[in-house]
This record gives structure tokens, C-alpha cells and sequence, in this order.
């Protein structure tokens, strides 16, 4: 029996991405075996770590690495070592930063809320938030100005399609910080496919998540420089005791880089891209949907499917479509931001080929049979 049916949970179809409410990606069979042993054993944890840091140095190419929480708590922790160094004294006093740096500058179009505020990930090291720009534009002249003071951290987002607005080239934005001596800490959570790309702008330290598209337990990696991940590793000893990654954390992200690094990305890039190709054929086919792929908006190598839903011939519009899908069984969550366009995104990469089917099937029972309102009014009640 499974975990769903013994607990009596609803069970999930994820074509929404690595989306957190919804338990984020599907880890491997190697990662889940090595975590599931991890479990059950003791490890010197400093030792692991420092295994940690050597495999993402050989992977990505960065100085160093370490293994925190979750991607949040990479962001908090990296705000904290860029206040307090190493010094154990500054460490044990976090959140009071009396005497530190404790002003970051964020572009006011990456103050996004990511499910909880991104700035709040910045006060709880007791830093405090500065916005640059508007929240259409940052500009290069107002990251400069609002760069050009002492004690001084910059944090940046990575294009996530939760920005709004436009933003100077990311390495322009490192060299203005670095010119003034400001380091950069960049939150790339989904960007786990394209660290190089994030660590060639030059930034000190980069955060991303574990358990997104990696597929490790959950967990955040810190990339950069060698003393600033030392920096964030001597957080265990103050604020990160809260945010500590745990040994099957650990494990699950040496083992999924281990087998990131033998995954032919040419391969799966294809397979990526004939599977929303399959998928968009289908769709296409059903009454009121016409389907595309579509490429990632914050550039990730692969498509995603797109489908809009013409009320007049479906029946029903693409936000009751988007809720019959979810509230029947399984619930099949998709991406809704765009549904009041009369737009519904789906990320095919974690669907096995049962799902797939399942998926297809139900939207097609959807459009033969539209929900009543009556049902769909106690639906949403
Ligand atoms: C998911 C996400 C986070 C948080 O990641 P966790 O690992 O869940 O803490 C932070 N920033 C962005 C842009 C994200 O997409």
C-alpha cells in the first residue's frame, strides 16, 4: 500500500514545475536510495560537508560550496556571512548586527514574493533591505546610487517569470557592486541547470535550489568564493542552526550531482522537446484548445506546453478548466498565471508516461462533459 492510500492523501499530478505547495520534484532512484541509507547511519557531518564542498567545486568550477536548508535559508545565511565574515563573536550575535554592514541592496523588480516575501529572507539575518530602481525598472545609474555607500551587500534574482520589469545585464550589475567593493549574493533557485552561466557573471555567491530541478532532498547549495563559503558554513554555530541541511541532505545532493554529471544534457534536452511536441499535437486536437510549446522564460533548456482554451467552442474557459483539473482525482496542478488570458502552462518534464496519458485523458473528459456550474460553484465554495 502507499503512502497516499495508507495516510488517505490526495494523490498529485505535477505539471506545474517545481512548485513547493505541491512537494517540488520527484527525486531519482539513485538519489532516493542514497538518502533513504543516509537515514540510517551516523556521519561526521563536517566531513560531509566537506566532501560537499569539493564535489560542487569539481562540478560547477567554483571555489567552494556548501549545503544549507533550502534556498531560503541559502539566501538568509548568505546575507549573514557577508556581515559577519568568520568572526565567531559577530556569528553569535545575529540577528543584532550592531557594528556590521548590514544594508542590501535589491533591485525593487527582484523584490518578488516567491511564496513568502524575498526581503523577508533578508531581515531574518537582521540585515536591512534597500530597493534600487522602481518596480517597472532598475536602471545601471539606480543600482550605482543606491550601491554608493559603505557597508553595503547586493543581492540579485535570476529572470524568474515572477519578475516585472526590466533589469541591466547581470554582469554589469556584479561589476558596478565589485567596483565599489560590494559583494554580490545571486538567488538562482530553479537555475541549477545554468550555475556556470550564474558564476561566470562573476557574483561571490550563488544559491540555488536541491530539490528543484536537481532532484535532490530538499536543500540549498551556496556557490562562490572560498571565503565566503566558509563565511556561511560558520553560520552553524549561530542562526544557521535553524537552517541546517540534514545528513540525508547532504547525501541526496552528492549523489544528484553525481548523476547530473552523467546525464547526457543533449539527450534529455531532445527528450524535453519531443515530449511537449507529443503533447502539443494532442492537446491540439481537443474541442477549443489550440496548443504550443513554448521555451522558458528564464531560460531553461527545454519547453513547456502552452494551451489556450476558447470558451465558445470548449464550454468552459481555461480558469474552470485549470479547476476541474485540479479538484478531480488525481489532482493535476498546472501553471495558472496566464489563465485569465485564457491560458494554461503545463511543465511536462516530471510526468511519467501514465501520468501523461492521465493528463490528456481527463482534459479531454473535461471538454466532453463541462462541469455544471452548480458543481463548479460547491467546488469553489
Ligand atoms: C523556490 C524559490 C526560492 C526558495 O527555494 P526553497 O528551496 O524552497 O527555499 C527562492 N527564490 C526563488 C526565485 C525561488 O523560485
Amino acid at each position: 500500500m502507499g503512502l497516499h492510500d495508507q495516510y488517505g492523501l490526495t494523490q498529485v499530478i505535477n505539471a506545474r514545475g517545481p512548485f513547493t505547495p505541491v512537494g517540488v520534484s520527484r527525486s531519482g532512484e539513485r538519489v532516493a536510495a542514497a538518502a533513504a541509507e543516509a537515514l540510517s547511519g551516523f556521519f561526521v557531518m563536517e566531513e560531509l560537508q566537506d566532501l560537499a564542498s569539493r564535489t560542487i567545486a569539481r562540478v560547477t568550477g567554483a571555489e567552494a560550496g556548501t549545503v544549507v536548508h533550502c534556498t531560503a535559508s541559502a539566501i538568509t545565511l548568505s546575507v549573514a556571512a557577508s556581515m559577519t565574515g568568520q568572526a565567531p563573536e559577530r556569528v553569535a550575535a545575529l540577528p543584532d548586527t550592531t557594528g556590521m554592514p548590514a544594508r542590501v541592496v535589491v533591485p525593487a523588480v527582484h523584490a518578488i514574493d516567491y511564496g513568502h516575501p524575498l526581503l523577508q529572507d533578508v531581515r531574518l539575518a537582521g540585515a536591512t533591505p534597500v530597493l534600487a530602481g522602481s518596480d517597472t525598472e532598475c536602471t545601471l545609474a539606480d543600482l550605482e546610487a543606491a550601491l554608493a555607500h559603505p557597508d553595503t551587500t547586493c543581492l540579485l534574482l535570476v529572470s524568474s517569470r515572477l519578475v516585472r520589469g526590466a533589469f541591466v545585464p547581470f554582469d554589469r550589475a556584479v561589476a558596478a557592486a565589485h567596483r565599489r567593493g560590494v559583494p554580490v549574493v545571486v538567488d538562482g533557485a530553479a537555475q541549477d541547470l545554468r550555475i556556470g552561466e550564474l558564476l561566470g557573471t562573476g557574483a561571490d555567491l550563488v544559491a540555488v535550489s536541491g530539490q528543484k530541478y536537481l532532484g535532490s532532498p530538499t536543500a540549498g547549495l551556496v556557490i562562490g568564493r572560498a571565503g565566503m563559503v566558509g563565511a556561511v558554513r560558520a553560520q552553524e554555530k549561530g542562526i544557521g542552526r535553524a537552517m541546517k541541511a540534514s545528513k540525508e541532505a547532504v547525501i541526496g545532493v552528492l549523489t544528484a550531482l553525481r548523476v547530473r554529471q552523467e546525464l547526457d544534457l543533449d539527450a534529455w534536452r531532445r527528450e524535453q522537446t519531443d515530449k511537449a511536441a507529443r503533447f502539443v499535437e494532442r492537446a491540439g486536437t481537443l474541442p477549443g484548445i489550440t496548443a504550443s510549446a513554448d521555451r522558458d522564460p528564464t531560460g531553461l533548456p527545454f519547453p513547456r506546453a502552452r494551451i489556450a482554451v476558447d470558451p465558445a467552442e470548449a464550454g468552459l474557459d481555461a480558469t474552470a478548466v485549470a479547476t476541474a483539473l485540479r479538484t478531480g482525482s488525481p489532482s493535476i496542478w498546472l501553471m495558472t498565471h496566464d489563465q485569465d488570458k485564457g491560458e494554461l502552462l503545463l511543465e511536462l518534464v516530471p510526468l511519467t508516461d501514465g501520468e501523461f496519458e492521465v493528463v490528456l485523458a481527463r482534459l479531454a473528459e473535461i471538454l466532453a462533459h463541462p462541469p455544471q456550474d452548480q458543481d463548479r460553484a460547491r467546488v469553489s465554495a
